[in-house]
């Protein structure tokens, strides 16, 4: 499992060219600094080296991003430590300049070297508190070695500088700490949000008894669908179901009965549905279906199902049996029902048919029937 907020992965993927950028310079001045002092060879193979790492840190970006896109969190977890020990490495580079700097170079050059150091480390906290654990190993493992280096020195100013160092650590780790929390919180608030926008968007398409489509988002995508199968030339079908004298639902076993037998109808029609299909609650005990890819016999069928699967279905509210039927009216989209309203229009006659021909009946236009 990955340890942190994966935008926060994506935060320090963002900052990684930058501060990669700004390594290579500070290489760069530190090389043209000791060029005079440290032998070409050793400082040509440190600085190829920084080059090395630099892209290292790229390769490591762009792994995070795939991963990031793959939703891969083992891979994630993975990149993570070997960043971390990228970031070691690179602690050991600088140890290693500093180093460099003490064999070859005369004093006060040492003390160049642990700028540099103090800088790339204050630098850091912005690039790489996204990952602060990584942070951390980073920050200790540049700073301890600068401080052993300060007091092997032992004179006074070096003594000094360790004391001023030991008032910088708690500093700069607060400083990174901050810069975390306030990514992480931001993160968390532009979460929130997009739940928000998220919850906003599905209550305004959904149905919230039965949880399907609303009327307004019925006839929204019913149109693109129409426009694409009348593009296409592919068939679409229309059932419009109305559950037979609900009102005596609700006046023998109360409201709550009547809203437990819509919940359960949805279920049960549901499972008819196929995955195409668009399935909607448009009015109290009203439904629509559109069936994609399916002329009138086809959906013909589908609607005998649906009746006799209602009709056989007993509804258990409380210490009741409730017994109800559908009645189903079906429309086609053909050269006179060119559009939703068209087809809505058709199965609402055909549904008005159903109930007058005794309900619990489906009924189709005469011409396909
Ligand atoms: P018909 O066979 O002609 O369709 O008879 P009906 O009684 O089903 O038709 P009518 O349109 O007269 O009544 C529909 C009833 O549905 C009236 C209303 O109280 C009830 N109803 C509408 N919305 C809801 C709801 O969300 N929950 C419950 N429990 N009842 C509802
Ligand atoms: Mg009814
Ligand atoms: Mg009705």
């Amino acid at each position: 499992m990955a340890t942190v907020h994966p935008k926060l992965i994506e935060s320090l993927v963002e900052q990684t060219p930058r501060a990669m950028i700004a390594m290579l310079i500070v290489s760069c001045a530190y090389f043209g600094i000791f060029i005079k002092f440290v032998p070409f060879s050793v400082l040509i193979i440190w600085f190829i080296f920084q080059i090395l790492l630099a892209w290292y840190r790229f390769y490591n970006a762009r792994t995070f991003r795939k991963c990031l896109a793959q939703k891969a969190e083992k891979k994630l977890a993975k990149h993570e430590k070997y960043f971390m020990l990228s970031n070691v490495f690179q602690a050991f580079m600088w140890t290693i300049s500093s180093i460099l700097s003490i064999v070859y170079a005369p004093q006060p050059y040492e003390l160049v070297s642990l700028i540099m150091s103090i800088g790339i480390i204050t630098a850091a906290a912005l690039s790489m508190s996204s990952l602060y654990k990584a942070y951390l190993v980073f920050f200790f493992s540049m700073i301890i070695p600068q401080i052993i280096i300060m007091l092997n020195y032992g004179q006074h100013q070096h003594i000094g500088l360790v004391v001023l160092i030991l008032i910088y650590i708690p500093a700069t780790i607060l400083l990174s700490r901050a810069i975390y929390n306030s990514r992480l919180s931001s993160i968390e608030a532009h979460d929130e949000l997009q739940d928000n926008v998220d919850e906003l968007h599905r209550l305004s398409i959904m149905d919230n008894l039965t949880n399907i489509y609303n009327r307004r988002y019925f006839f929204e995508i019913s149109k693109k669908l129409i426009a694409t199968a009348s593009r296409d030339n592919s068939a679409v079908s229309l059932l419009m179901l109305d559950v037979d004298f609900f009102k005596h639902v609700n006046d023998n076993y109360g409201h709550q009965a009547g809203d437990f037998i819509l919940v359960e109808l949805v279920k049960e029609l549901g499972t008819i549905m196929r995955k195409g299909d668009v399935f909607a609650r448009i009015g109290g005990e009203e439904f629509t279906v559109l069936l994609n890819n399916t002329a009138l016999e086809g959906a013909k069928v589908i609607a005998e199902k649906m009746r006799v699967t209602i009709e056989n279905k007993m509804f258990n509210y409380s210490c009741h049996s409730i017994d109800i039927t559908i009645s189903i009216g079906i429309s086609e989209l053909n050269t006179e029902n060119t559009s939703i309203e068209d087809l809505y229009k058709q199965a609402d006659k055909q549904l008005y048919i159903a109930k007058k021909s005794g309900r619990n009946k489906v009924s189709i236009s005469r011409n396909a029937a």
